[in-house]
């Protein structure tokens, strides 16, 4: 995953999902990658705005590909994305619903590489809230359609993502997974196998469908510890990083810690489990559910939401 093909929808996330790939901590060794928005070379600077010549556009994608050894494209012109596409390791298709996209362009702070003022970009929304809507219907290089066409015939590895995602990484970077579509309930967990195994207070946790799980790197780096005869605990062998927990008797099912997670995540409401193991330190104040144990039954904490 060195050379990274981003595409899809506006308002699909194109550019958070760069921008997470893209961060670095202090001391990973690997390179970081370069980034090239594809607004930046498809226009003329002119209004209005007028595409800029392929061939123009051609000999900066080769200069920004050259100069990097990693790199991250991102964008919806799918006549550029094929410019890039000989040498790109990975793709990624946001193909997210349609009003997912216009609301995340509702909420999207001010672009100043766009838009002279934040007043100017509010101008511009319900043109771009309709060029969203559109994106199934048309069939130029921005559309549905082409994206799909050109996702079918990459050849290299790549993912299409149909729900919003949520990511992160292992302490050292190495491991980098994806979760898609929602999380079910979220328990903090005070047992004592999980504060051990985090290092915690107490784990936060929920459980998806494995299906909605995906590791984009570093698969290859997993250590599985066995905390109990049913139960596999991955982690990274480089930097010990709590990543899943899998179940031999529920082989569809993932437990994940919601620590290593980024972003702005809208979390569901939760609740304390195992509280009679609870840190003698640490002092519960907030007003979600206690429980002494299992809320109810084990099956409660396996529930997923899809
Ligand atoms: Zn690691
Ligand atoms: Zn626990």
């Amino acid at each position: 995953m060195n050379k990274i093909l981003i595409f899809g929808n506006s308002g699909s996330g194109k550019s958070t999902l760069a921008k997470f790939l893209q961060s670095q901590g202090d001391h990973v060794a690997t390179p970081a990658y370069g980034y090239l928005d594809l607004d930046t070379v498809a226009w003329w600077p002119t209004s209005p705005p007028r595409r800029l010549p392929l061939e123009k556009a051609q000999l900066q994608i080769q200069a920004f590909m050259s100069q990097h050894s990693r790199w991250i494209i991102e964008g919806c012109y799918t006549d550029l994305l094929q410019l890039a596409q000989h040498e790109a390791t990975t793709a990624l298709f946001l193909d997210l619903p349609v009003a997912l996209c216009q609301d995340h362009a509702r909420q999207r702070p001010w672009e100043a590489h766009k838009y002279g003022d934040p007043a100017e970009q509010d101008a511009n929304l319900e043109m771009l809230l309709q060029w969203i809507a559109d994106y199934p219907h048309r069939d130029d290089e921005l559309s549905l359609t082409a994206h799909n066409a050109f996702f079918e015939a990459f050849t290299g590895e790549k993912y299409r993502y149909t729900a919003p995602l949520m990511y992160g990484k292992c302490l050292c970077e190495q491991v980098v997974y994806t979760i898609e579509g929602a999380l079910g309930p979220v328990f903090h967990c005070h047992c004592l196998k999980c504060r051990r195994w985090h290092g915690a207070a107490f784990r936060t946790r929920a459980s998806i469908q494995k299906s909605q799980w995906r590791w984009l790197k570093g698969e290859d780096q997993l250590g599985d510890y066995m905390s109990s005869p049913q139960v596999h605990k991955y982690f990274c062998k480089t930097c010990g990083s709590a990543l899943a927990s899998s179940y031999d008797n529920l082989p569809d099912i993932l437990g994940v810690p919601l620590g290593g997670l980024e972003g702005a995540l809208k979390i569901p409401s939760q609740a304390h489990i195992f509280v009679d193991s609870k840190a003698p330190w640490y002092t519960l104040c907030d007003d979600n559910p206690q429980y002494a144990e299992w809320p109810g039954s084990e099956a409660k904490v396996r529930e997923t939401h899809a």
